[in-house]
């Protein structure tokens, strides 16, 4: 485990030392129920309690705006269903983005054959929305905008306070899936005209299957968990303690250095970028620098095989990703990387690099190293390179 080289915090984070730490006497000692009377329930409740000030700090809301889920999925779902089911009578009519993450992308999809209808925009060959569309998209059925506040794939960082002022005047509610970006960028909720937000712990070095939604005040959905009286009514179920302790702690920490980790990471992106442009030919830059996630870069190797990159990597103990969930082995290309432009021949051979706190410089040397004879190598077995270098075909 030791010699991994990790590059992939997009997926997820390795969870830190001072979480654990935090969450360790809600494993052990403290074990009572939120809701119970006695003091270890109070305990819990406390500690959740303390958790939710620190996460409506992290993005400027107030600490009763916030409603802790089990996670990212789990709050895009409820927003989305929550205000689709709500505001039925008003309208029937959801803006959002080709590039959305599937928990956002799905749910539209699920609400389009219950009679919704779903608008979505195009995006930039930078995958920035095209804002002009979305004025001219919302008609008098306009109930809910969703556009997340960065992608996962490629880390394009959108216009959130742009779309939030064109929802506020327009008077339709406004969500963002902003699982990638709480932690890596500044995110605050009143100025940015946000109605709703998604977040997940484990992508800012916080435990799995814990997450949140900020819900503005005033603003009512429905809940898609019914059960107990939890998170005040909005999310019903015995309260993850442990998990949402470990949130906190995580989200203070994230929070608190956030442009002292944003320049050390892209720092690392940057230089990777220009070097690997420099070692390796035939590549396409998929990640712009100048709206994008300081960690985040994603390439296109042409003539080869993301899949075979990844398992090549892997072998000299590199953790990347090909940039879209490949469930079941499925050779769809990225649905991002086609919104942007990037032809599917092209897409194929794609890699998502997402750089974390804990990679060094050495960890990207070492990385540009193993690209550059593994690229090599794939191409000498590519029949599409070999017709390249005849001149019979060109990406
Ligand atoms: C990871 C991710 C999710 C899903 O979050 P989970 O906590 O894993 O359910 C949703 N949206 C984006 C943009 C993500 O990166």
């Amino acid at each position: 485990m030791s010699d991994i080289k990790y590059f992939d915090h997009a997926a997820t984070t390795k969870m830190s030392k001072e979480v654990l730490d935090a969450m360790m006497p809600y494993l052990t000692d403290y074990y009572g129920n939120a809701s119970s009377v006695y003091s270890i329930g109070r305990k819990s409740r406390e500690a959740v309690e303390a958790a939710r000030e620190k996460v409506a700090a992290a993005i400027s809301a107030k600490a009763k705006e916030i409603y802790f889920t089990a996670g990212g999925s789990e709050s895009d779902n409820t927003i989305i269903k929550g205000v689709a089911k709500a505001k039925k009578s008003k309208g029937n009519h959801i803006i959002t983005s080709k590039i959305e993450h599937p928990a956002v992308l799905e749910t539209c999809k699920q609400l389009e054959k219950e009679g919704f209808e779903v608008t979505y925009l195009d995006v930039d060959s930078r995958g920035v929305v095209d804002l002009e569309q979305l004025k001219a998209s919302i008609k008098p059925e306009t109930i809910l905008i969703s556009i997340m506040f960065a992608n996962n794939e490629i880390g394009t960082i959108q216009p959130i306070k742009e779309i939030g002022a064109i929802a506020k005047e327009n008077h339709v509610l406004f969500h963002t899936d902003a699982v990638q970006a709480v932690g890596n960028t500044p995110i605050d909720v009143k100025e940015m005209n946000i109605d709703f937000l998604s977040m997940s712990a484990h992508k800012f070095y916080g435990p799995k299957g814990v997450g949140a939604m900020y819900i503005r005040t005033g603003v009512v959905i429905d809940k898609l968990i019914a059960g107990g009286h939890q998170e005040r009514s909005k999310r019903a179920g015995t309260e993850n303690v442990p998990g949402i302790v470990g949130m906190g702690k995580a989200i203070e920490t994230a929070c608190s250095s956030i442009e002292k980790n944003a320049a050390y990471l892209s720092g690392l992106r940057n230089y990777f970028m220009d070097e690997v442009g420099k070692r390796i030919p035939h590549i396409r830059k998929n990640s712009n620098t100048d709206c994008c996630l300081p960690g985040t870069a994603n390439i296109s190797f042409k003539y080869i095989e993301g899949e075979s990159l990844l398992f090549m990597l892997d072998a000299k103990g590199i953790c990347a990703s090909s940039g879209s969930a490949c469930t079941s082995g499925s050779l769809d290309p990225s649905h991002v990387l086609l919104a942007i432009g990037v032809p599917v021949e092209v897409a194929h051979g794609s890699l998502r690099i997402s750089i974390g706190l804990e990679n060094t410089k050495e960890d990207i040397d070492y990385l540009l190293d193993c690209l550059s004879e593994i690229v090599e190598r794939l191409r000498s077995m590519s029949p599409l390179y070999e017709d390249f270098l005849n001149g019979k075909y060109k990406l």
